[in-house]
């Protein structure tokens, strides 16, 4: 049999390795050097958001967003549960409370239309994940914070380069986080950003991230003394990780053009199985544009997702699901709670199949497939 074909792979564009070893030259190794700077400029440029700061990852973007917001013990915070555990620990680690609604049953994103009910005085943020690089319904959901005053921070760690009504994920809610972790889609091995787009924010943004200090306005000179000015924490990247990054931005419109062309080919391809009711394809609503982060299927049942992943591993195809919805997790039945039925959350979670994706699957698409009509 042929070798096993991964789930993922992280593409390199060949330039990491050059990039590094100049960050070695430039003599600047801590945060904030060259290479970091032109992250945060392409960032700033290609998103139209006010600030960006790299992070070590999407989850130190996520805690940063819930210190600026001052989100207290207590507080509430609106999310799905259909999401991955930092959307919810960044926030319980301020002792918030995660407070989870269902998800529509097209694209897996937050139901905006049962938002508002979940509201209580205590709500002080809501919390939509774009899922699989699709864009969650922002319009409502900016209306109804804006009638609530309340913030919007975006989990956008799947949703570098997609955008909706033509504004880039992560840029539209007071804030956005992205991740840069090697299951993305532009990658650092570890790593993220903290996109800042209501300017109120950026200044202190900026000492959170440098361990509650203003090291970045003494640097700048704006100050004359640098020190110890607020809480905080060390959020920032080495200029290793910045360097690696940059070969992955320079690269970013070639690697979102061909996972588009492997998921064009998957949606094709799976045409007719849908047609024949053997699964359900992804949906995009009108407006969004995605970046063809994740390729999934709806199957029948829990028990024929089992045999489905079996099926394909014998035939050398990696598949894997994810995830367990945030209520129903050890702690998540501690720490948080939902409001209202998670019927499609439980449903779907429990459907879920991700096929492999990922630059460089280009020759083995077509044995996936095959593999997948034999499963079926
Ligand atoms: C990957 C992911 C995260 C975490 O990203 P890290 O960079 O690994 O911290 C958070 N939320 C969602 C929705 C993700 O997919």
């Amino acid at each position: 049999m042929s070798t096993t074909i991964p789930f993922n792979k992280p593409f390199m564009t060949g330039r990491e390795l050059w990039y590094i070893a100049q960050a070695h030259t430039n003599g600047h190794l801590s945060g904030d050097g060259q290479f970091t700077k032109k992250c945060h400029a392409w960032l700033e440029q290609r998103t139209g958001t006010k600030r960006a700061l790299l992070t070590h990852s999407c989850t130190a973007a996520l805690e940063m967003a819930a210190l600026l917001a001052e989100v207290q013990a207590g507080d509430e915070v609106i999310m799905p549960s259909y999401t991955f555990v930092s959307t919810a620990n960044a926030f319980v680690m301020r002792g918030a409370i995660p407070v989870f609604v269902d998800i529509r049953p097209d694209t897996l994103n937050i139901d905006e239309s049962k938002i508002e009910a979940a509201i209580t005085p205590r709500t002080k943020v809501i919390l939509p994940v774009h899922y699989a690089g699709v864009a969650c319904e922002m319009d409502t959901i900016m209306d109804i914070a804006s009638r609530h005053k309340l913030i919007v921070i975006e989990d956008a760690a799947q949703g570098i380069m997609s955008t909706y009504k033509g504004r880039a994920l992560g840029t539209i809610g007071h804030m956005g986080a992205y991740s840069f972790h090697e299951t993305k889609n532009i990658v650092s091995g570890e790593g993220g950003a903290l996109l800042v787009n209501d300017a109120a924010f950026a200044e202190r943004a900026e000492i959170i991230r440098e361990k509650g200090t203003n090291r970045s306005q003494f640097f700048r000179g704006q100050v004359d003394k640098y020190t110890w000015v607020d809480v905080g924490s060390s959020y920032l990247p080495g200029e290793v990780i910045a360097a690696f990054l940059w070969a992955q931005m320079e690269e970013a419109d070639a690697i979102t053009r061909r996972r588009l062309d492997l998921w064009d080919r998957y949606h094709a391809a799976l045409a007719p199985l849908e047609a024949a009711g053997k699964l359900r394809r992804p949906v995009l609503p009108d407006g969004c544009v995605h970046n063809a982060h994740m390729y999934y299927i709806l199957l029948d049942s829990l028990e024929q997702r089992g045999k489905v992943i079996d099926n394909m591993k014998r035939q050398g195809v990696s598949t894997v699901f994810h995830y367990v919805p945030l209520h129903s997790a050890p702690a998540g039945l501690r720490l948080s709670r939902a409001h209202g039925s998670m019927r499609h959350t439980d449903e779907l979670s429990a459907r879920l199949l991700r096929l492999p994706l990922w630059v460089g699957l280009e020759d083995s698409l077509a044995r996936v497939v095959t593999a997948l009509n034999e499963a079926l």
